[in-house]
């Protein structure tokens, strides 16, 4: 039998290696040919404006499904950090001017909590993870949004080698490691995207089950 199509609507090289690792992990891998942006032709990408996360994941999914016809996952996520009163939160990715340069944002984040103490270093990362299935319009499973939150609290300065963004500042809940020092599989277990894209997964199946 083919394989439905999915396509994977994020041009961010670390989220996407971690969403292809956790729906590849995942029970409904098999029933899925996973298609990344540089397997459809282009189209204009409208600018992350929402002010919630769900907003951006779903507008994000939203453009593509629309541009390509092919039932799509996106995400928008992001650090809240509770002594910046949850910023940089949907700006989390172009907190230092520049969308992308995540070694500028690491180090502006540092800096901002350089006098903050210990007991007042929380923070969480956020993932949502919309799913926009374009041939259903309006009806009911046209679209689905899920939200995975992560807490932990952030380090005095950047530790580890694996994962990308602001993930050697941030010491997740029970552990001393930053989630730069963990294992991908370890962090997939308990992540934001981790847990968000496994709550996307009843929608998946359903995908699957009911195909076009
Ligand atoms: P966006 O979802 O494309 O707006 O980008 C999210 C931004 O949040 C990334 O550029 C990272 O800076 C940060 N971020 C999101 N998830 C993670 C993560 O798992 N580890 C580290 N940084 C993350």
């Amino acid at each position: 039998m083919s394989r439905a199509r999915l396509l994977l609507a994020t041009r961010n090289e670390g989220k996407c290696r971690e969403l292809l690792r956790i729906l590849a992990s995942s029970d409904v891998s098999p029933g899925f040919q996973v298609w990344g942006l540089d397997d459809v032709p282009s189209f204009q990408q409208a600018p992350e404006t929402a002010a919630t996360f769900e907003g951006n994941a779903l507008a994000k999914a939203r453009d593509a499904a629309a541009a390509t016809g092919l039932a799509t996952v996106a995400d928008d996520s992001g650090l809240e950090v509770d002594a910046l009163g949850g910023m940089p939160g949907v700006l989390s990715a172009r907190w230092a001017g520049r969308h992308g340069d995540d070694a500028a944002n690491l180090r502006l984040v540092l800096d901002q909590l350089a006098d903050v103490p210990d007991d007042r270093r929380g923070a969480a990362f956020v993932c949502a993870a919309a799913l926009v299935v374009p041939w259903r319009a309006q009806t009911s499973g046209a679209q689905t949004v899920v939200r995975g939150h992560w807490r932990g609290t952030l380090a005095r300065a950047a530790r580890g080698g694996n994962g990308f963004g602001y993930d050697p500042i941030f010491i997740p809940e029970g552990d001393r490691r930053t989630s730069a020092e963990l294992d991908p599989t370890e962090k997939d277990a308990v992540s934001h995207r981790g847990r968000a894209l496994r709550a996307l997964l009843p929608a998946l199946r359903e995908l699957l089950s009911q195909p076009r």
